[in-house]
């Protein structure tokens, strides 16, 4: 498999290069935002390793332009930067993931296949699933609210697949955040309200229907036939 690493820390780039490498990945490597990003560009890649703090631009704003660019290979942000806030912002331009710097090479290995599966199981399930006037297709990832096309991130649109799949139904935050993300992020499920309240917004534009519906105390269900306020 490519994978582009985009790090200027030297000894944190060799390390990744190397751990990936004896995984029989073949790896490219850029030590700043400018190179990764006309690399992550030009050439295709299976996955991209991204820090945030790079010398000439955020890594945050390369995760920006790459998506904005239409590039939907997963990311998988490497940072110091432990807080929540910086973490939740990483995933709203896009990213896939997010490890905190040290981490232990298991984890960075066990965190590149868990995308790679995601994306992998998003590939091979052929349906289109509707929900009132709400509409997903899974093999080209592309949501629909009143057949305007909608632009989720990757997050966004697999906890989006898992409602279409599964509509009316309670669904638990436990196992909405197990299915959605296969291994667990190194926090709780405030990472859940906030995707929830994202893609609320992004449906709330196109129409006045409250299709995600809170659940107290247990979670979410997505109503087929949904009231007219948001709760
Ligand atoms: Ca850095």
């Amino acid at each position: 498999m490519k994978i582009l690493v985009i790090e200027d820390d030297r000894i944190v780039r060799t390390l990744v290069k190397h751990v990936l490498e004896n995984e029989g990945h073949e790896v490219t490597v850029a030590d700043r935002a400018e190179t990764g990003e006309k690399m992550a560009l030009e050439d295709d890649h299976e996955i991209i390793i991204l820090d945030l703090g790079l010398p000439d631009r955020s890594g945050l704003e390369v995760c920006k332009t790459l998506r904005g660019n239409n590039i939907t290979t997963p990311i998988l942000i490497l940072s110091a930067y432990q807080n929540t806030d910086t973490k939740i912002a990483g995933l709203n331009t896009g990213a896939d993931d997010y490890l905190t710097k040290p981490f232990d090479n298991k984890e960075l290995l066990a965190r590149i296949n868990a995308i790679i599966r995601r994306v992998k199981k998003g590939d091979v399930t052929n349906n289109i699933y509707e929900c009132g006037e709400l509409k997903i297709d899974l093999v080209s990832r592309e949501f629909y609210v009143r057949d305007t096309k909608v632009l989720l991130t990757n997050n966004e649109f697999n906890l989006m697949a898992y409602f279409m799949k599964n509509p009316d139904r309670v669904l638990y935050k436990d196992e909405l955040t197990n299915n959605v993300w296969d291994i667990n992020f190194d926090t709780n499920t405030n990472f859940l309200n906030v995707y929830i309240s994202y893609i609320r917004k992004k449906i709330e534009e196109l129409t006045p229907v409250n299709y995600i519906q809170t659940v107290r105390k247990k979670g979410f269900k997505l109503n087929s036939r949904p009231v007219q306020e948001y709760d």
